[in-house]
Parts: C-alpha cells; structure tokens; sequence
C-alpha cells in the first residue's frame, strides 16, 4: 500500500500498539518517543520499527523531527498525535509547572505536529490526523483539570481541521478512550482503579490494542466519510 504512518509517543502503551497494528495493515511505520531510550530500543528490536526522539510539546523540534520521518520512511500520509502525560493535582494545589507541563505535551503538541504534516496532505490531496483525547476531556474528572481541558481541547481542534481539510481529502477525528492498562496509570492508588473499574461496565480496563484497532480503522482510505468526529472506546463507561 506505502501510505506512511507516524504515531507520537509511539514506543510504549497504546502508541506502540498503534504503530504495530498499523504495520500489521501494511503501513510504513515511524514511531516518535520523548526520553525513554531503553523502551525505544526494545520496541524497535522487537518491531523493526524506526524511533525517532523528540519533546512534541517543542515546535522547532517537531519540525526537525517530522523532516528526519520524512527523509528517512516518506511523507506522512496518516499522523497519530498519541504522546500525552499526565501530572494531577487538584486545581487549589496545582503547579504552574503542572499545568503548562501538560498543555504542552497534550495539546501544544497536536498543533505542533499536525501543522507540519498539514500542507504535504493539502498537497497530496490525502490526510489522515487522528489525535488521543480520552474520557476526561468528555466527562471532567477531579485532579485533572490540566488533562481535561487538553483532553477536551484536542475534540475541538479536530473539529475545526476537519472542516478545513474537508475539500482536501483530509479528514481529522479524535477518539477518546476509557481507562487503559497501560504504564499512564502506575500512579493512580489501587483503591482509586478499584472504584474506576467498577464504574466500567464491561468490568475490566481497555487494552491498547483495542484502541489500535480504532486507529487502523480511521486511518483506512475507505474511512473518508468519517471526519471531525469523537470516537468513544470506554466499555460503556460513558456512552456518547
Ligand atoms: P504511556 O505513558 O504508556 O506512553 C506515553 C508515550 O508518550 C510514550 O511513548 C512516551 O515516550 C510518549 N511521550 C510522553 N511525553 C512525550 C513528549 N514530550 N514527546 C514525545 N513523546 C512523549 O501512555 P498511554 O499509552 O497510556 O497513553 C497514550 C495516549 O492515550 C495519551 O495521550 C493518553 O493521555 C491517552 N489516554 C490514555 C488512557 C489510559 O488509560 N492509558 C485513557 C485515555 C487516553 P517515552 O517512552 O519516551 O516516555
């Protein structure tokens, strides 16, 4: 097929796989990562994947980073904006550094990225930009105001691209999961996931792959009607 994939914060969790099940669905695949060299290394010994790092809450460094992927896999026909932290406090304890922390990471950081892919799919006359929001940015959630209003800000950024790349084959969606097992959510005390879980109606956490399955299918040429949309993976926690 040779549509080229690139997924941010592709190396661990839901990322990593995304980037195998897009590979798995015959695309070639680029991974980008943040700091963590020793899961980096293992994902591309096991995938072959090529990693690529860079902060994707830094502007210049995704501009070189999306230059590197370009020169090295192709132009990107499909990007994943993945890569998201979080830092929770609640609001009357939040740091400064908390907040700006994670609207970099989360949000500055699907401006960052898309705007380096926008004008090769203008040209190209083919896009796909599909960005993780989550639950939180659906619903709020105590603790995480830096999260939720990235989380809730990534839907209406995808909304407006989504609209301006409607005539140009572009199509823009978010899909915002439920809880995932994944190394995200190693802080949250396990009293808290006992309460999350029971709140799931389908009983259990989500795995990554079940999320990749969602990327794939956004990602798909025949997925072109699809555009500005929100798709809901939760196991019927919120049902929307
Ligand atoms: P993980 O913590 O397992 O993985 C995060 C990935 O993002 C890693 O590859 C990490 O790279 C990368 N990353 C973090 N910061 C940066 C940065 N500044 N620049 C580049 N890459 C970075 O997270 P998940 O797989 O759980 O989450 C993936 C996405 O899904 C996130 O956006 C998250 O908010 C969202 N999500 C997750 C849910 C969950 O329950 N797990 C639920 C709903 C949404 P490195 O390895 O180098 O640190």
């Amino acid at each position: 097929m040779g549509r080229v994939a690139l997924v941010t914060g592709g190396t661990r969790g839901i990322g990593a796989a995304c980037c195998k099940a897009l590979k798995d669905a015959g695309y070639n695949v680029a991974a980008n990562y943040g700091g963590n060299d020793d899961a980096a290394k293992a994902f591309k010994k096991e995938t072959g994947i090529p990693v690529f790092k860079w902060d994707v809450g830094d502007y210049q460094a995704c501009e070189q980073g999306v230059v590197a992927v370009e020169n090295e896999v192709g132009p990107v026909d499909v990007l994943v904006n993945n890569a998201g932290i979080s830092r929770d406090a609640t609001l009357h304890k939040m740091t400064d550094e908390q907040w700006t922390k994670v609207i970099r990471t989360d949000l500055d950081s699907v401006f960052n990225m898309s705007r380096q892919v926008i004008n090769g799919m203008r040209e190209r006359s083919f896009g796909r930009v599909i960005s993780i929001s989550s639950i939180n940015g659906q619903t709020g959630m105590m603790g995480l105001s830096n999260y939720c209003a990235a989380k809730a800000g990534i839907i209406g950024f995808t909304r407006a691209l989504a609209l301006e790349g409607a005539r140009k084959g572009i199509t823009a969606n978010a899909i915002a999961p439920g809880y995932v097992a994944t190394e995200l959510l190693a802080n949250v005390p396990e009293k808290v996931m006992d309460h999350i879980v029971g709140q799931i109606p389908v009983g259990r956490l989500g795995e990554a792959e079940e999320v990749a399955r969602c990327v794939v299918f956004l990602a798909a040429d025949e997925s072109a009607w699809i555009t500005g949309s929100t798709l809901t993976i939760n196991g019927g926690q919120l049902m929307d």
